[in-house]
């Protein structure tokens, strides 16, 4: 499981997609990630194939991963 923090309820989630990448010339970076509820609500056709692709992989280890015996 990824263990993360979700940018759009602001709290913790058992696991994130990355929704935005910052990409900064300087600092540690980073991005926005959503929890699959909130993932679920996102406009992707703004977001892009990229956050597409993220939220199909948070799903497939959500259906898949729910007893945390998936490979790590
Ligand atoms: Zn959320």
């Amino acid at each position: 499981m990824h263990h993360g923090h979700c940018t759009w309820h602001q709290g913790p989630a058992d696991d994130v997609a990355l929704i935005v990448v910052h990409e900064q010339g300087s600092g540690p970076g980073g991005g926005e990630y959503a929890c699959l509820p909130c993932a679920a609500r996102l406009p992707l056709t703004h977001y892009g194939q990229a956050a597409f692709e993220a939220i199909a992989s948070l799903k497939e280890r959500a259906a898949s991963g729910k007893d945390g015996t998936g490979p790590a």
